[in-house]
């Protein structure tokens, strides 16, 4: 089976710092992949170069089996690559249904002249897809008053209505309380299982990743150093060593 990601020898230099050194992996269908690694071990360089907001020193990276390295963000978008954005994602003075109608009315390129028309055509849309992330009860509520893990499922359900067929997400539950990561990260884990799409993520929270991730990959000092199930990371003495301190 192809896979949906394919990366390899993923390189990038800031100068003469080596953030991100020959880094090769797969990303399954319907796969749910964490990249774990301390502060400073490359991850975030990693999305960036897999969304085209950082072009790659070396290497490269297939999407569906089709070459992506080095193409602008918005063409890795229209290609079905989402990800999930920090809260400046979402239109603050418009509803949580609106900020998801306008989500998919620039998925379908509905011109912006038709605005009132396309709005009323996503609403039904807009309205399943925030019931899937557990905010239909808040559609019409403003989005400047929402809770925090809630404009977290919000933004879901903006990445969602692009139909991505892979999913990044990077800290995803990050400012969470621990409650509320478990069930943003459960959520993930049943839209991958229904809709069948991948999804790729970074996350700080051990218990998060080994409850949930299908696989999880170890990234240290830019360098890949595991990839595996949780039981094989877990019992590999180089992550031990240089990771989970045991
Ligand atoms: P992580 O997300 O794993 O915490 P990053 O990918 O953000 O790590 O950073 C990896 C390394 O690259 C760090 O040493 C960081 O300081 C450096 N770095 C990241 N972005 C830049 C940049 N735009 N310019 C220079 N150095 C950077
Ligand atoms: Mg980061």
């Amino acid at each position: 089976m192809t896979p949906v990601l394919r990366v390899e020898n993923l390189t990038r230099y800031f100068g003469g710092l080596r953030a991100v050194h020959e880094v090769s992996f797969d990303v399954a269908p319907g796969e749910l992949k964490a990249l774990i690694g301390p502060n400073g071990a490359g991850k975030s360089t990693c999305f960036n170069m897999l969304m085209g907001q950082i072009t790659p020193s070396a290497g490269k990276v297939e999407l569906n089996g089709e070459p992506i390295t080095g193409l602008p963000p918005r063409e890795i978008w229209r290609r079905g690559v989402g990800r999930t954005f920090q809260i400046t994602g979402t239109y603050q003075s418009m509803t949580v249904a609106e900020n998801v109608q306008m989500a998919l009315i620039s998925h379908h390129r509905r011109l912006f002249s038709m605005l009132p028309y396309a709005y009323r055509l996503y609403r039904e849309e807009a309205m399943a897809l925030l019931d899937v992330v557990g905010m239909a009860q808040q559609a019409d509520r403003a989005c400047a008053i929402l809770a925090y893990g809630d404009l977290k499922r919000l933004e879901l359900a903006i990445a969602l209505a692009h139909k991505p067929t892979l999913l990044l997400m990077d800290e995803p539950t990050a400012g969470m309380a621990p409650r509320e990561r478990i069930a943003l990260m459960q959520l993930t884990a049943d839209i991958v299982k229904e809709r069948g799409i991948s999804v790729l993520f970074t996350e700080h929270d051990m218990d998060v990743v080994f409850a949930h991730a299908h696989h999880i990959m170890v990234l240290n000092r830019g360098e890949l150093i595991a990839d595996g199930t949780a039981a094989e990371v877990r019992s590999n003495p180089h992550v031990q060593e240089v990771y989970l301190g045991g």
